[in-house]
């Protein structure tokens, strides 16, 4: 039985709930340079254009169409009935997460219906698309909010706490991100030196130079729902089953004893 799972979430979680990925071809990058509405200094210059892109986003994730996919939900099952500790670190802004039940989640790249005040860092939930008039109420005078994004040039949220997790955990899945970018990149390199078994699921073929274990390849929606309920039942990953396959190895579980 595991003890202590990590979960990491990218953009190919919510891609399968409908929602443009930043960095797909038709992503909303290619309508703005990235400097222009994902940096502190294009902020600075233009703020109604960084708020417009975000609430170009906001609009599509409220727009009624987009709904958790059984990923989300199998992990909001896992998060409900493993008896052990369990994180969701997710690299996406959405609250898709959220919506599906899941809350031991940190959202390290920020959130898009929060806006933050930029004196105090205070959070605030906003229940409609961004605009001059949402002020903060932990200062005077109250402070225009801005995006509760990590921008290119700013910390990921909650390094700490992550680090840590991923220093005792046993299991760590990856799930739906390119793994390419630190310091997220890292994290398989982290919980492998601590001893954990680590798994990706991903649409695209596992990286020649991949460092996890193991390797899910098809939709997150399609794999996740067995594999939490494997989880729960008990079972583990096998390494004694999978270092009897070369090539491209697919993880087995094992049954319990009884
Ligand atoms: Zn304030």
């Amino acid at each position: 039985m595991y003890r202590q799972i990590v979960v990491l979430t990218g953009a190919g979680i919510s891609a399968e709930s409908g929602l443009r990925t930043f960095r797909d071809q038709d992503g909303l990058w290619e309508e703005h340079k990235i400097e222009d509405v994902a940096t502190p200094e294009g902020y600075a210059a233009d703020p109604e254009l960084v708020e417009g892109f975000y609430n170009n986003r906001w609009k599509q994730l409220h727009g009624g169409d987009v709904e958790p996919n059984k990923a989300h939900t199998a992990l909001a099952r896992l998060e409900q009935e493993f008896d052990g500790d369990l994180l969701v670190v997710t690299q996406n802004i959405d609250d898709l997460h959220e919506r599906a039940g899941s809350r031991r989640l940190l959202h390290m790249h920020g959130e898009l219906s929060k806006g933050r005040c930029p004196r105090s860092r205070q959070t605030f939930l906003l229940r409609d698309p961004f605009g001059p008039e949402h002020t903060c109420t932990c200062c005077i005078p109250a402070q225009r909010l801005r995006p509760h994004v990590v921008w290119f040039g700013e910390m990921p949220i909650g390094l700490d706490r992550i680090q840590h997790a991923l220093d005792t955990c046993d299991l760590f899945i990856a799930i739906g991100t390119s793994g390419s970018v630190y310091p997220a990149a890292g994290f398989v390199d982290t919980a492998n030196h601590h001893g954990a078994q680590t798994v990706e699921v991903n649409l695209v073929e596992a990286d020649r130079h991949s460092q996890f274990q193991y390797h899910l390849q098809g939709k997150a929606s399609a794999i996740l729902p067995e594999l939490v309920e494997k989880i729960l039942s008990g079972n583990i990953i096998s390494n004694k089953e999978m270092s009897n396959q070369e090539d491209k190895p697919t993880p087995a579980f094992l049954s319990n004893a009884n």
